[in-house]
């Protein structure tokens, strides 16, 4: 089987640390690259040490998550930002807007999303952005910023057809995970059945939002095997060609061919 590259995870979560061994030779078996998304200071630790395990398998990117954007956002950037100087992260983020679980630090979240923003052209580094009832007003930060120097992936894509059009039309890619298998979803399968397959990379979100038959259980990176095969079959391609597709999107963007 052709391998696949899971573009977010998070298999540095302390929901792993029981049986991480075994998580990554199943993601080896499956996955060529695994990227690894950062959440706050707290999780580069860990994310790091993760890497650490496999440095050519593990891709850490660093930013601050919009659920994790509070008063402080200002500080915790400015810690940040230097770090890029001491190692190589292959992005920025995952920074976007989340308006699901708390509406409190929403200019908080605008404003370390513009700043990563800026960090993505400076750095020439593709953007992972995170929206949650907030697609309309991430394009809106996006386009604003968007000078030709702009990359990166919606991730977790979730949206209707006009919002799937305009992130193409910012140039960036639509992240697909467990959630395009999910029986609900037919509006969703639709657009992936219509996006240009150059727009599209595949991931998981680990430990979140499980592909079936896997709901409601931890989601990891060999995971997008399932999600892989979804959409080989919306698309009426063979796996393999899938596979190529969506791998060389992946590399492209992250600046590794
Ligand atoms: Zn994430």
């Amino acid at each position: 089987m052709m391998q696949l590259i899971d573009t977010h995870s998070h298999l540095y979560s302390s929901k792993f640390s029981a049986d991480v061994e075994e998580v990554i030779s199943r993601a080896k078996e499956v996955n060529s690259h695994v990227f690894l998304p950062n959440v706050d200071l707290d999780s580069i630790p860990q994310m790091l040490d993760l890497t650490g395990r496999d440095p050519g398998f593990f891709f850490p990117m660093m930013g601050l998550h919009p659920c994790h954007a509070f008063a402080d956002y200002q500080e915790v950037l400015d810690k940040m930002r230097p770090m890029f100087e001491e190692r190589k992260y292959y992005g920025v983020g995952e920074t976007g807007l989340d308006y699901y679980w708390d509406k409190t630090f929403i200019p908080q979240q605008k404003e370390a999303l513009r700043i990563q923003i800026e960090w993505a052209k400076e750095m020439d580094l593709p953007l992972i952005l995170h929206c949650r009832e907030s697609m309309d007003d991430v394009i809106e930060l996006v386009r604003e910023g968007q000078d030709g120097r702009l990359k990166g992936i919606f991730h977790c894509f979730n949206g209707d057809a006009r919002q799937a059009g305009e992130v193409i039309d910012l140039n960036f890619m639509v992240g697909i995970g467990g959630i395009l298998t999910y029986k609900a979803n037919d509006d969703l399968r639709e657009i992936f059945k219509n996006l240009p397959l150059d727009h599209i990379v595949l991931e998981t979100d680990s430990p979140y939002l499980p592909p079936v038959p896997f709901r409601g259980k931890r989601n990891e990176s060999s995971y997008t095997k399932y999600v892989g095969e979804k959409l080989a079959e919306i698309r009426e391609i063979s796996f393999d060609q899938m596979a190529a597709i969506t791998s060389e999107n992946a590399l492209k963007l992250f600046g590794l061919i």
